[in-house]
């Protein structure tokens, strides 16, 4: 570790945490893979690393479906946390908490930042008439509605009447305007303009409980036994509630305070991310986040995928058929970072035929063939940096490029094979020809293990393969198994 590594901050990583009505979704299993990999990458440069993720389980949308299967409500959301958490051996994740928004230390940091916001007086009581959507646990503007229907549900609100307790987002407003002013806070850049703008045309105070009547499942609010936080209140508390907040020492500090802070999140999460959660820290007398990093939506054949419409690809159904490694590729290298992305079962079998079959597979398969054929010795190989490109491309969240940078050197020695074809050489009678086409096995060998250094935050396992094959001078067992 060289000095200038020593000095890098500890970086903390978060994804957002899925609401547990539903198996875990492809956009949820490319979240998770991006933290995992900024988490790794920092790692592997030698800086500290809390990588969190975990479940939002409270809201009366999950409280209902458990009530309508007749099964009790926390056996129904241990049943769908545990099916996240399967992930990181789906996946090979390497988060450090999985924190759940119905542990016991957690409802106790959501009560706490209450407080706090209630102490700065940006809480408030008051009574509300509002069209609420069950689906989205929120009420909705007329502007929002389509054809007086919720876009997202294809249902009709209720107008419900309520006395609520409300956060004073209108009193963030200039620090808001500051705060998102900073180049940086947000990724991609031009989402950062669209949250500035939403900003700049006024702030409205936004309701954080609901009657205990109405919303039963979630955490009660301090003092008012007849009001029950508000589900993204209560949610967003836990990227602290992991690092042991209240607690202001231990990892809170030296993550949150004084590390690097970056949230990942989907598109549509810029309200709550970049605006409320925002508020919130800043009326608790907390630090913001340094950074949020906002992904797009994965569709399939043009469309967003939906149970209707039976194009759904779930994360394990791409586990089953290509396993882990192939399944880190295949969502890394081909979703954009930023943009919407279009995956198919047609395009993924294809992805992965083309580029891990004959590309990376097929590459290993022929040098380490050669290798083991004909050198008596494994070839010496030594570490070296990771080109400074690469490492760019990651921490700008490029994994897509990433990978490019890799098959690049992928093609490269496929390229080197074609032109000296080592095999003839190998094959000669004459001694000094079969010299120069060990040579050109040992620089080969010496590039993959280049391309499995590179691959190691990427694809940690597969790498791990070829670093064995080459130290014991033997083809490996077929990396990527052909499909049918
Ligand atoms: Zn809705």
């Amino acid at each position: 570790m060289n000095e200038a590594k020593k000095s890098e901050k500890p970086l903390y990583v978060t994804t957002t945490l899925p609401y547990v009505n539903a198996d875990p979704h492809i956009g949820f299993a490319y979240e998770v893979l991006v933290a995992d990999v900024l988490a790794r990458s920092a790692r592997a440069s030698g800086r500290e690393v809390f990588f969190n993720t975990g479940t939002d389980e409270h809201g009366q949308k999950i409280a209902r479906k458990a009530d309508e299967k007749g099964e009790d409500r926390q056996a129904y959301v241990d049943h769908y946390a545990n099916e996240f958490k399967k992930l990181r051996e789906g996946l090979g994740l390497s988060f450090d908490n999985f924190i759940r928004t119905t542990d016991a230390t957690h409802k106790l940091a959501a009560q706490t930042i209450w407080r706090r916001c209630l102490e700065a007086g940006d809480i408030y009581k008051k009574s509300y008439t509002g069209l609420y959507c069950v689906g989205c646990e929120a009420f909705k503007k007329e502007s929002d509605l389509v054809d007086g229907k919720c876009p997202d549900h294809n249902v009709a609100p209720e107008e419900i009447t309520e006395e609520n307790y409300f956060f004073k987002l209108s009193n963030y407003q200039t620090f808001l305007e500051e705060y998102l002013g900073r180049e940086g806070v947000i990724e991609p850049e031009w989402r950062r303009q669209e949250a500035l703008n939403f900003v700049r045309q006024g702030l409205e105070d936004f309701s954080i409980s609901r009657e205990e009547s109405r919303l039963d499942w979630g955490i009660p609010v301090p003092e008012d036994a007849t009001q029950v936080m508000y589900v993204w209140f209560d949610a967003l508390t836990n990227y602290i509630s992991t690092l042991g907040w209240p607690e202001e020492e231990g990892n809170f500090r030296k993550f949150w305070q004084e590390g690097e802070v970056i949230q990942l999140a989907g598109k549509d999460q810029v309200r709550f991310q970049s605006i409320m959660w925002q508020a919130m820290l800043k009326s608790a007398g907390i630090k913001n986040t340094e950074k949020i990093v906002y992904h797009g939506f994965i569709n399939s054949g043009g469309q967003k995928m939906s149970k209707s419409l039976g194009n759904v690809i779930s994360p394990y159904e791409l586990i089953t058929r290509y396993g882990t490694e192939a399944t880190r590729y295949l969502l890394l290298r081909h979703v954009h970072p930023f943009d919407d992305a279009d995956v198919t079962r047609e395009k993924l079998d294809e992805w992965y035929t083309a580029n891990l079959v004959n590309g990376l597979g097929n590459l290993v398969a022929r040098v380490m063939k050669m290798a083991e054929t004909h050198l008596k010795e494994p070839v010496t190989v030594n570490s070296e940096a990771i080109e400074e490109g690469f490492v760019d491309k990651i921490k700008n969240h490029h994994l897509n490029e990433a990978f490019d940078l890799i098959f690049e050197h992928i093609g490269k020695g496929d390229a080197y094979i074609q032109d000296t074809q080592p095999f003839k050489l190998l094959k000669s009678e004459d001694e000094k020809v079969q010299v120069e086409g060990r040579e050109i096995v040992a620089k080969l060998v010496g590039h993959l293990y280049r391309i499995s250094e590179h691959l190691e935050v990427l694809m940690p396992e597969t790498a791990k393969v070829i670093k064995e094959a080459i130290k014991t001078n033997k083809k490996p067992e077929n990396l990527f198994g052909r499909i049918d």
